[in-house]
């Protein structure tokens, strides 16, 4: 099994999920015309395209790829109306197969209701497509759930392997770093992966395949409980986990 990001529009990355056999998943179509060109280039077949959420900037290219390739459009159940071309409707718990690879679905509403991910448990190389969802050193903005729909959602994927590796819909990083740095100015995991963005940033690689492990040494949205970044953010030691997410989420909101 192996990952390849294609990078979309101003800051997205759509995925192919290859198994083995070359047969591969689109996750978030985001626009047809690089997604075809990086099929065609890795020489591979597709039979699926896995959506994440509802939003233009994930599901752009879903009609025209669904219908030019005969793929299957999967998303949450809930979406039916609202993400193109649906095909099958998931749940926390379904199992998706392409080839040799098992992806299981993960609801994670918060930034939509209908947010999926897709957790691939691939033996020495796991990986979760989490959309606007957990992104690498941060997370979506709440446009839909609340607070504890979200703080809930990424307690999920926390919850998996140390090791799996997160693909999120968004070439964020940097930014998100910023902010981490801004809230526990004395995290040094956080210095280090500021370094490591700017270095794969201005090579123009992608930044996205980092661990859960590493995320829960820098991520700010996961890291709730940091006795820094309550003191930052006046958050009290004695606030409970929902109430601390909503001011780190409007923090960040705020954040430039
Ligand atoms: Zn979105
Ligand atoms: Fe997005």
């Amino acid at each position: 099994m192996r990952v390849v990001p294609v990078p979309c529009l101003q800051d997205n990355y759509a995925y192919l999920v290859v198994a083995s056999g070359g047969e591969a998943a689109i996750v978030d179509a985001s626009e047809a015309a690089p997604v075809r060109a990086t099929l065609a280039r890795e020489r591979v077949r597709a039979v699926a395209i896995w959506s994440t959420h509802h939003h233009f900037d994930h599901v752009g290219g879903n009609e025209e790829l669904a219908r030019e390739l005969g793929l299957e459009v999967v998303a949450h159940v809930s979406d039916r109306e609202r993400v193109p071309a649906f095909g099958r409707g998931v749940d926390t718990g379904d199992l998706l197969r392409l080839g040799d690879v098992e992806a299981r679905c993960i609801h994670i509403p918060g930034h939509t209701l209908g947010a999926v991910a897709y957790f691939v448990d691939a033996p020495g190389q796991r990986c979760v497509f989490t959309g606007d969802t957990l992104f690498c050193a941060g997370c979506g903005r709440l446009f839909e759930g609340t607070a504890a729909q979200m703080h809930a959602s990424l307690g999920r994927l926390a919850a998996l392997p140390g090791d799996t590796r997160v693909f999120c819909g968004h070439e964020y990083t940097a930014s998100n770093l910023r902010f981490a740095a801004h809230v526990e100015p004395s995290n040094a995991d956080v210095a280090r992966a500021i370094d490591r963005a700017a270095r794969l940033r201005s090579e123009g690689l992608p930044t996205v395949g980092t661990t859960l492990d590493e995320e829960r040494r820098v991520n700010p949205f996961l890291r709730i409980g940091s006795p820094e970044l309550r003191t930052t953010l006046r958050i009290a030691p004695d606030a409970d986990e929902v109430a601390a997410f909503a001011v780190v989420r409007a923090s960040k909101d705020r954040f430039r």
